[in-house]
């Protein structure tokens, strides 16, 4: 119930304002996102480098209704990727990208803008020799993420995309997608999802997860095993060498500030691990979407507006 409130007030201008002004230590937005322009971000990534993680750097932003909006985090996205090579970051850095954040709710060729930006991004990816995954929203933006995500390949035949185990159509998907080449993140879902198009309790989510893994995992592409959970890393683990993956034919992904001592020890064990760094001013929706994950993050949260 609370995990629904939260997720829907991530859409909600007024809860916006009231969340974004309120005294909040800096420290609960800051345990979750890197920064707000890509300076720290960009620290962030060689800290994370030089400790054998793998990075992917997400400008935040989402649900953009303004054309101009749009090109500018095209822009900011290709910035970024030049700003990595000149500092010698983009071997272990790629970027995670939101449709939605360049422009595919646009009115009028929406999902025509977002794929042309999405491109753009793409191009300047490959310029510098790194990679594009592109984020999964919404279960309505699934159908055309995907679609975008097919065109795109074509010509960056390593965009990675990400599947969410709490929607009912994501095992076909990754039977669809378990192919040679193909990057899939497999994310348990952050989103609400209705009822006729996901499973709704915990365990069933959890349940699916393993069922797409075993898919995956018994496939011919990379999976990107992103989780948080002990339970869904240990399965992967047993899964990989069950279907003689070595430590390069997958990766685990988590969250910057979730479960830092476990990415270390992860990769210190030779497992390959890449943390989505999320940085930028937009950070509104991303973080309610973490405080809707764990209760005790809102505990956290409002103690720390009470105390100041
Ligand atoms: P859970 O069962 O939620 O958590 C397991 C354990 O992890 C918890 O017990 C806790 O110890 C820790 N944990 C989890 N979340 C938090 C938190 N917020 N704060 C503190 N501790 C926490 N979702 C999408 O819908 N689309 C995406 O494109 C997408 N991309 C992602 C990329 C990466 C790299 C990762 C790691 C997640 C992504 N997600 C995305 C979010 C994902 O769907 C889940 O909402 C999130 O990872 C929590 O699920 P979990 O698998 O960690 O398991």
């Amino acid at each position: 119930m609370l995990r629904q409130m939260l997720l829907a007030a991530s859409h909600h201008d007024a809860v916006k304002r009231v969340v974004e002004n309120a005294p909040v230590s800096r420290g609960v937005v800051d345990r979750f996102i890197a920064g707000e322009d890509a300076g720290p971000a960009l620290a962030a990534t060689a800290r994370l480098l030089s400790q054998g993680l793998s990075v992917t750097l997400d400008h935040l932003g989402e649900d953009t209704r303004d054309r101009e909006r749009a090109a500018a985090t095209r822009d900011a996205y290709t910035t970024l990727l030049s700003r990595l090579a000149d500092e010698g970051l983009s071997h272990g850095a790629e970027v995670s990208l939101k449709l939605s954040a360049v422009g595919q709710f646009l009115p009028r060729d929406g999902e025509k803008i977002a794929q042309d930006n999405a491109l753009a991004i793409c191009e300047a990816a490959a310029v510098v020799g790194t990679t594009v995954t592109l984020d999964m929203e919404e279960h309505t933006t699934t159908p055309s993420t995907l679609a975008i995500a097919r065109e795109l390949r074509r010509d960056f035949p390593s965009l990675g995309v990400v599947l969410q185990a709490a929607l009912h159509r994501t095992e076909a998907d990754c039977r669809e997608l378990a192919t040679a080449g193909s990057r899939v993140r497999l994310c348990k879902g952050a989103y609400n999802v209705p009822e006729y198009a996901g499973f709704q309790a915990r365990h069933e989510v959890d349940l699916a997860y393993v069922r797409c893994l075993r898919t995956l995992m018994s496939g011919d592409g990379y999976p990107m095993v992103a989780t948080h959970d002990p339970r869904m890393i240990e399965i992967a683990g047993a899964l990989a060498v069950r279907h003689g993956r070595s430590r390069d034919c997958y990766e685990y992904q988590m969250l910057y500030g979730i479960r830092p001592d476990e990415q270390r020890r992860l990769a210190s064990a030779g497992e390959r691990v890449r943390v989505y760094v999320p940085y930028g001013d937009q950070w509104y929706g991303y973080f309610m979407r973490r405080l809707a994950e764990r209760p005790a993050n809102v505990a956290f949260f409002v103690r720390s507006v009470l105390s100041k």
